[in-house]
């Protein structure tokens, strides 16, 4: 029996969420507010409006299209893809067509699936704007202006994945990037990143060209990285079925949308509908030279990503790959981790904490790290308390878990609970003689040869102490006396 082998292609657009304006107007970029409050009226569509590009989101634009290895254009231009829709009062999209160039054009991307290295082909990335958002009930519908007009990038993949496992860890690390490097929160609960995943099979034994490709079927509008997973392997199963059943190669090539309830692709339209967008160069925005100086810039500004971030933690800071990866899976926690370190945190120590109390108490608290009221300045403050000898390994630990508990700083717990460790020598000296002299026998015992019965007198100790010296101190006096 002949053996297939998917080929999948992306298209990816994901809102730019930090630039303050619109991508054409000055509108607030935000509609996480009421209903149509940040709204200019070019977003509207009125008449006599003229779009005014945003440079903040052209920059942002320009560092995607360098991160991913793509060739920046030497002028900008946008085009109007003219179609009609009540989420697009204008009668068309302000976007941008593969000629005469995108912000970003032909790239490539490493990216890793289960450790294994592999390369994305890029064909394209370009700016456009979003449209408004429309919520439908059974008598009426209602459009929400805020998101008209908000920056939006399209990447287009080349058909360069085999499985939902390459697919998703790609659209992984895009996510990581449009975080690490400021672009957008790339949340897609909040519906900034949304999918459409092209699929066909081929025979496995043919080589992998276009002309040897299946017909591709695109599904449209997944919103979720977990839906492209089921997208993606229901489409197979589906398309392996035709195969065999010997309908495939019949099949036009068509447009489908995922129904979550039934967790099955639909058919919506093909390709022979296929709109005519009837595409041609905003005329209402003057050509703009993209100068080198400009492309520098923006390429000094690109800050240290995940990939980067990781392989300095393994290098520089000796910590296990494992640990290295789980700091780096989001942007806010390896944030976390890098100002323990610059707050002379020694990095094993910042990663346990990080890796164990820190990131176990936002699950429990169901929050991102940012949010977590234990800070890392105060987490480093704790930690110094143990490098100073003040408090004990075990403490700081339930200092932390009591603060997440009582939602108090941990800092507080230790000085309520008077946790401090007794750092006065001179008191432990006397607390030490007087166990010894009411353990004379035992003192002869260890002259005797029976030096493990140390380990009496410190436990002696620390239950005197209710555990606040430092155990090592202890044992340095102990054996000073005794020998
Ligand atoms: P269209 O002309 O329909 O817009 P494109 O060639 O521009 O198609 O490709 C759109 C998307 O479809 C890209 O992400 C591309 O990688 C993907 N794609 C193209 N051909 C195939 C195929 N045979 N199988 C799977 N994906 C494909
Ligand atoms: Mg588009």
């Amino acid at each position: 029996m002949t053996k297939y082998k998917a080929v999948i292609g992306l298209e990816m657009h994901c809102e730019i969420t930090t630039t303050k304006s619109k991508v054409f107007s000055s509108a607030k970029n935000s509609y996480e507010v009421d209903p149509n409050v940040n709204i200019a009226p070019l977003d509207m569509g009125f008449p006599g409006t003229l779009p005014v590009v945003n440079k903040e989101a052209v920059r942002k634009a320009l560092m995607v299209s360098m991160i991913l290895n793509c060739k920046q254009p030497e002028y900008l231009y946008f085009e109007r893809k003219n179609y009609y829709y009540p989420d697009l009062p204008k009668g068309y999209q302000l976007t941008q067509e593969t000629k005469p160039a995108p912000v970003g054009i032909y790239g490539k991307l490493k990216y890793f699936v289960n450790g294994e290295e592999k390369e994305a082909l890029i064909n394209n990335l370009h700016l456009e704007e979003d449209s408004a958002s429309m919520e439908h009930f059974s008598d009426v519908s209602l459009i929400d202006y805020n998101r008209s007009g908000v920056p939006l990038l399209e990447l287009v993949t080349e058909p360069c994945f085999h499985n939902a496992d390459e697919t998703v860890a790609f659209l992984e690390t895009m996510r990581n990037i449009y975080r690490y490097a400021d672009i957008s929160e790339a949340d897609s609960k909040k519906g900034h990143i949304r999918c459409d995943v092209n699929i066909s099979i081929m025979d496995e034994s043919l080589e992998e060209k276009e002309e040897n490709f299946g017909t591709k079927v695109e599904v449209k509008n997944v919103n979720s990285f977990s839906a492209v997973r089921e997208v993606i392997n229901y489409e197979i199963k589906r398309q392996i079925a035709l195969k065999e059943e010997g309908t495939y190669d019949e099949m036009p090539q068509q447009t489908r949308r995922w129904d979550e309830a039934t967790m099955q692709t639909q058919f919506m339209r093909s390709k022979v509908d296929a709109i005519d967008y009837k595409y041609f160069i905003e005329p209402n925005i003057p050509k703009y030279k993209i100068t080198d100086s400009l492309l520098e810039e923006i390429r000094k500004d690109i800050p240290v990503l995940a990939d980067e971030r990781k392989e300095k933690y393994i290098n520089e800071y000796q910590l296990s790959i494992d640990d290295a990866k789980n700091l780096t899976k989001e942007k806010n926690i390896s944030d976390y981790f890098d100002k323990l370190i610059s707050l002379d945190i020694k990095p094993k120590d910042a990663s346990n904490y990080v890796n164990t109390i820190i990131l176990g108490s936002c699950n429990k608290l169901d929050i991102d790290i940012k949010d977590l009221f234990i800070t890392p300045e105060i987490l480093a403050e704790l930690i110094k308390l143990i490098y100073d000898g003040k408090l004990s390994k075990n403490q700081a630990k339930n200092a932390l878990y009591k603060a997440v508990d009582t939602n108090k700083s941990p800092l507080d717990i230790v000085k309520e609970e008077g946790m401090e460790q007794i750092d006065n020598d001179e008191e432990i000296i006397k607390m030490i003689d007087e166990i010894l002299s009411n353990n004379s026998k035992m003192v002869e015992d260890y002259k005797n040869g029976r030096t493990n019965v140390i380990n009496f007198f410190l436990g002696q100790v620390m239950k005197e102490t209710k555990g606040k010296v430092n155990p090592a101190k202890a044992m340095e006096i102990l054996k000073s006396k005794l020998d």
